[in-house]
């Protein structure tokens, strides 16, 4: 591993169209007991703090959805010291109200993947609480910083996570709906829990590409609407992500660092 100024506390995970975050930084190779993560860590500094950047999907798209490192990622990045992780992604609108570009900040999630989803898959049992998946102090910086640069801002909602890679049918739609769920996405599981198993905070940036299925009447969504939609805010969404990091608290105020207090773990944390 390469040295850097200091280790980064706070980490970016990239979604689609998402390929860059710093303008300048050190590229560090991590390796962990689950391979390596989707590409090498960008570390630069931002307001002052060491900040880690990693595209979920690698930066040439080469993972698809289901195929991310996300063990390896989380694993790799807390590695490095970071505890606290903002996760920009693409998502689907389950209601009209919600059109492309909004921004919201969920505070529930429904996994619908089925994917291996924890660490603690050997020795012993390691129940994690995930009643809310996340990080209090992360969502509240997250929101308060788009409010201040006049994003259309949602502050809650839930996220259902499909296993993808394709969308969902209408049918499918019209029922994710109707349980009075929000939004449709592809990588917010288990990217979250694999989180709350580390104790790093985990702050999700949901940002609206396509309103899903069946709650238009039109052809579907398509991947190119998808990526059309996310590369017209993208440079938004990284001056907004600048902001959330010059913004949020460096000392954990939150549950999170006690994830697992009181709990045996089968391995040292990294
Ligand atoms: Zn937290």
């Amino acid at each position: 591993m390469s040295r850097v100024p200091g280790p980064p506390s706070v980490a970016v995970i990239g979604g689609s169209g998402f390929y860059e975050l710093l303008s300048s930084g050190q590229e560090i190779k991590v390796d962990t007991p689950f391979g390596p993560p989707s590409d090498p860590i960008t570390v630069g500094e931002v307001a002052g703090r060491q900040v880690a950047f990693l595209p979920r999907h690698g930066r040439d798209h080469r993972f698809p959805p289901h195929k991310i490192p996300y063990r390896a990622n989380i694993w790799a990045l807390r590695s490095l010291g970071v505890r606290q992780v903002l996760a920009p992604s693409a998502v689907g609108s389950l209601t009209v109200e919600l059109q492309p570009g909004t921004l919201i900040i969920p505070d529930q999630i429904v996994d619908r993947t089925g994917r291996e989803q924890t660490f603690y898959d050997a020795d012993r049992a390691v129940h994690v609480a995930f009643a809310d998946p996340y990080c209090p102090q992360g969502r509240a910086a997250a929101i308060a910083a788009a409010r201040a640069s006049g994003w259309d801002v949602e502050d809650s909602g839930t996220l259902v996570v499909i296993g993808g890679p394709r969308f969902s049918t209408r049918a499918e739609s019209r029922w994710y709906a109707a349980q009075g769920w929000t939004l449709v996405g592809m990588t917010g599981h288990p990217e979250a829990v694999l989180a709350r198993e580390l104790a790093l905070c985990y702050t999700s940036l949901s940002l609206v590409t396509d309103t899903d299925a069946g709650v238009t009447e039109g052809e579907g969504v398509t991947q190119e609407e998808v990526f059309r939609a996310f590369g017209e805010n993208v440079a938004r969404l990284r001056e907004l992500v600048l902001s959330i990091v010059a913004t949020l608290p460096a000392e954990r105020g939150c549950p999170c660092p006690h994830a697992l207090d009181g709990i045996p773990l089968p391995f040292e944390l990294p």
